[in-house]
C-alpha cells in the first residue's frame, strides 16, 4: 500500500498548511478530508483540520511526524464549510487553522475526547426534551406588508440579500418566523440560521421560536454555553438533527449543512463583529455564506447600519419594509426633546422628566431612564487642588462605585478604595463628577420615596442568570422606574411602559468616533421602542421618549422626533461620500502595542515603508497615531489606518504587507484588523 499524508490546518500564527503520515491501523477506515486529527506539534499534541490527503509530501521521510489519531466520531466537516473557513482565512488575513479550529467545539480539540462518545447519545434525548417543552402557539394573521415579504423571501430560489427595514414592533420577527415555517415545510431537511446579537438578552425571542417550533430541535449557540453543552448543540447542528439555530456572531462559523436560510436580527448590531482575536464582521460573513450556498439572507433592522443601507440604495440588497406597528392599537411614541440648557436638570433630572414620571406613576405605568454609564459617578475630583481619580495603567478615568466604596477602572479592571481624602493635598472634601446609573438610583429613591426604582447594568446583573431574574421582575409589573444601561435596550419588550427617557446622550454627538452618531441614534430608536409596544391602555398615559439635550437643533434628534431615519441616513452617506470614508471607502487598521508609545510607532513608521505603496495602485496609507485610549493596562497603543476605494486592491496590497510584516523581527505585538469599526 501506498503511504498516506495528509495536509493539515493547526491553529498557530504560522501561515502555512503541515503534512503528516497517516499509519493505517486495524479496523480504522482512511481518514477523510474535513475530519479533525490528533497531531503532535512542538511538545504539544494539537487538533488539527484534515484539508487534504495525498500520496506524496515535500517533507523528508526522517522529519515527517506521524497522526496520533482521527477523531472518527465526527462526521466529517463539509467541503463548503471549509471554503468558507478559507474565504475567511484569506479575507482576515489569517492562517486558515486560526480561523478554522476555534470555531470547533473545544471538547472536539482536547487531546482526550472521552466526553464526545457521551455526547452523541445524549443528542437523542435533546430532541426529546425538546418536543416536551411546548405548546404551539397561535400565529398571528400576517399584514399585507408582512406578507409581501414572507412571499418575496419564501420564493426566492438562489442567492439574494434582503435588507427587512421596519420600526421596533412593525413586525420583523414575526415575517422571520413564518418564513422559516415556509422554508422548513418545503424542504424535510432545511436548516435555518436565526443571528441575534445578544440571546442572554433576548430570551422572548427564544421562547416564541421553542414554542412556535415545537417538535423540531432547535440548537443554540453563544458563548455563554458550558463546553459540553455548546459540544451537543453544535453537534446537533453539524448532523442535520437541528433544524433552527439561534445563536449570536460565533454561530456565523458553524457547520450547517443543510442551510437554506439566514437570518440576521438587528443586524446594525456592533456586537456582529469580533473585537479580538480573529475580528470577524459575522453580517458580512452572512452575505457571503448565503452568496456560497445560493440561498437567502435576511437583515432585519429599524436602523440599518450605513453599509447596509447603501448596499439597499444600489439595488444589491433588496429593501422590504414594514411601515407600521404589527398590533393595531400600537401607535410610534411621540418623541419630545428637553432642552437642558433652558431647563437644567437637578440629580440628572429636569422638571418636566420629573412631572413625565409622576404622570406613570399615579396610573401604575413603568419609566425607563436610559443613562449609558454605569457606576455611581465617572470620577472623582479635588475642588481645592484639581487632583482627579485617574487610572495609573490606563487614559481613563477611575469611576466612582459608590456601594462597594471602590474606584475602578472599567479597562483594566484596576480597583482600590475610595480615598478617604485628595491623595495630593489631603482635601478631605473629595465630590463626585457627573453621574452614572448608581448615582441616578440614589437620587430617584429620594425623589419618589413610594416607587420601587431598579436599576439594571452590568454591575447589578454580574452573577451568572440574574439579567433574565432581573428582567423577569420588571415583566411581573414589580418595577415601577427602571434605570439601565445599554442592555435594556435591547429585545424587551414591556408591556406597561409608557414613558423611556434618555438622560445624557450628547456625548456621542461629539466623539471622534465617526460612527458614533449612527450608534447613538440606533440605541436612541432601540430604547424609545421599548415604550408603546402594547399599545395605550383606556385612561392611560399615551407613550412618550423624553430627549434631555444641551443640543435641541441637533439634526439627530430632529430625525429621531420625525421617525426620519431614512433621511438621517442619506445625509450621514452623503457626508460619508464627500469625506471619502466608509461605506465609500475600504479600511485595514494595523495595531501596534508596547511598553514604550515611541516602539509602537517606530514600528509603525518601519511597516508603512516596508511595502512599497506606490506599486499597488489606489492605496492610501496614513501616519502612524496613537490611539484615542493609547493606554490600556501599562500597554501604549498605536495604529496606522490605510485605505483604498477598492477592496480587491486593498486585499492584494495587504497580502503581500502582511507577508512582510511577519517576516520582521519586532518586539511589538501588532495585529491587522480588516473593516475596522472603532478607529
Ligand atoms: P419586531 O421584530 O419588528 O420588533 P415583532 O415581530 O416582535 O416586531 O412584532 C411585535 C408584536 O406584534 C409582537 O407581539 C408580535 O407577536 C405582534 N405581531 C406581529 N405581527 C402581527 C400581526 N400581523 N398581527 C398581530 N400581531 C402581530
Ligand atoms: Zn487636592
Ligand atoms: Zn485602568
Amino acid at each position: 500500500m501506498e503511504p498516506i499524508y495528509l495536509t493539515i490546518a493547526l491553529d498557530t500564527p504560522l501561515d502555512r498548511l503541515f503534512d503528516y503520515r497517516w499509519l493505517p491501523a486495524d479496523g480504522c477506515p482512511v481518514p477523510e478530508i474535513g475530519q479533525i486529527a490528533l497531531v503532535p506539534f512542538g511538545r504539544q499534541e494539537i487538533a488539527g483540520l484534515i484539508v487534504g490527503l495525498s500520496h506524496q509530501t515535500e517533507i523528508p521521510a526522517d522529519k515527517i511526524k506521524t497522526v496520533l489519531a482521527v477523531r472518527h466520531q465526527c462526521p466529517a466537516l463539509s467541503p463548503q464549510w471549509i471554503d468558507l473557513c478559507r474565504f475567511a482565512a484569506d479575507y482576515y488575513q489569517r492562517p486558515l487553522g486560526e480561523v478554522a479550529i476555534p470555531a470547533l467545539p473545544k471538547n472536539l480539540r482536547v487531546p482526550k475526547a472521552t466526553s464526545l462518545d457521551r455526547n452523541l447519545k445524549k443528542l437523542a434525548k435533546l430532541q426529546l426534551a425538546h418536543e416536551h417543552d411546548a405548546t404551539p402557539n397561535q400565529e398571528p394573521t400576517l399584514n399585507a406588508e408582512q406578507q409581501a415579504a414572507v412571499e418575496t423571501i419564501a420564493s426566492t430560489t438562489g442567492f439574494a440579500s434582503y435588507l427587512l427595514y421596519g420600526v421596533t414592533g412593525s413586525g420583523k420577527t414575526e415575517v422571520y418566523l413564518q418564513t422559516a415555517a415556509r422554508v422548513l415545510a418545503t424542504n424535510s431537511q432545511a436548516q435555518i440560521l436565526i443571528l441575534v446579537p445578544e440571546i442572554n438578552l433576548t430570551p422572548q425571542l427564544e421562547g416564541n421560536i421553542r414554542q412556535r417550533f415545537s417538535g423540531i430541535q432547535i440548537a443554540t449557540l453563544h458563548s455563554g454555553m458550558a463546553e459540553g453543552e455548546r459540544l451537543l448543540h453544535w453537534l446537533a447542528a453539524h448532523t442535520g438533527q437541528a433544524r433552527i439555530i439561534l445563536g449570536t456572531r460565533l454561530a456565523i462559523l458553524s457547520s450547517l449543512p443543510h442551510l437554506k436560510m439566514i437570518v440576521i436580527d438587528e443586524e446594525h448590531d456592533p456586537s456582529y463583529k469580533q473585537q479580538e482575536g480573529l475580528r470577524y464582521s459575522a453580517r458580512d460573513l452572512a452575505v457571503w455564506r448565503a452568496h456560497q450556498l445560493g440561498i437567502p439572507v435576511v437583515l432585519g433592522s429599524a436602523t440599518p447600519s450605513l453599509e447596509t443601507w447603501q448596499h439597499a440604495k444600489a439595488g444589491r440588497y433588496r429593501k422590504l419594509e414594514l411601515r407600521q406597528r404589527a398590533v393595531q392599537s400600537a401607535v410610534l411614541p411621540v418623541v419630545k426633546i428637553v432642552n437642558t440648557e433652558r431647563e437644567k436638570p437637578s440629580e440628572g433630572l429636569t422638571q418636566r422628566l420629573v412631572t413625565a414620571i409622576r404622570l406613570r406613576l399615579e396610573k401604575g405605568e413603568q419609566s425607563l431612564l436610559f443613562l449609558n454609564r454605569r457606576g455611581y459617578a465617572p470620577v472623582i475630583h479635588c475642588d481645592a487642588c484639581g487632583w482627579i481619580s485617574n487610572c495609573t495603567r490606563c487614559t481613563a478615568h477611575l469611576v466612582m462605585h459608590k456601594l462597594d466604596k471602590k474606584l475602578r477602572c472599567h479597562h483594566c479592571s484596576f480597583e482600590q478604595r475610595i480615598p478617604r481624602a485628595c491623595p495630593t493635598c489631603g482635601n478631605v472634601d473629595l465630590q463626585p463628577l457627573g453621574r452614572g446609573t448608581q448615582r441616578l438610583e440614589e437620587g430617584l429613591k429620594v425623589l419618589f420615596p413610594d416607587a420601587r426604582v431598579f436599576r439594571i447594568d452590568a454591575d447589578s446583573t454580574r452573577l451568572k442568570g440574574s439579567a433574565e431574574a432581573a428582567f423577569d421582575t420588571v415583566h411581573r409589573g414589580e418595577v415601577d422606574i427602571l434605570i439601565g444601561t445599554q442592555m435594556v435596550a435591547k429585545g424587551h419588550d414591556f408591556k406597561n411602559l409608557t414613558l423611556v427617557a434618555a438622560l445624557n446622550p450628547d456625548s456621542a454627538l461629539f466623539s471622534q468616533d465617526f460612527r458614533a452618531s449612527e450608534r447613538l441614534f440606533a440605541q436612541l430608536m432601540q430604547v424609545a421602542g421599548r415604550a408603546g409596544r402594547a399599545g395605550q391602555r383606556e385612561g392611560g398615559n399615551p407613550s412618550e421618549v423624553l430627549i434631555q439635550t444641551r443640543y435641541p437643533d441637533h439634526p439627530l434628534y430632529h430625525a429621531l422626533m420625525a421617525h426620519e431615519y431614512p433621511r438621517f441616513a442619506d445625509d450621514l452617506l452623503e457626508e460619508r461620500q464627500q469625506a471619502a470614508m466608509p461605506p465609500f471607502i475600504y479600511q485595514a487598521l494595523l495595531r501596534a502595542e508596547a511598553r514604550e508609545l515611541e516602539t509602537a510607532i517606530a514600528f509603525l513608521q518601519t511597516a508603512s515603508q516596508c511595502e512599497p505603496v506606490h506599486a499597488h495602485a489606489g492605496i492610501t496609507m496614513n501616519d502612524p497615531i496613537p490611539m484615542t485610549m493609547v493606554r490600556v493596562h501599562n500597554v501604549e497603543r498605536a495604529q496606522l489606518l490605510v485605505e483604498s476605494n477598492s477592496r480587491p486592491a486593498l486585499q492584494a496590497f495587504l497580502k503581500n504587507w502582511i507577508a512582510e510584516l511577519r517576516s520582521m523581527k519586532v518586539r511589538v505585538k501588532w495585529g491587522v484588523e480588516i473593516d475596522p469599526v472603532d478607529i
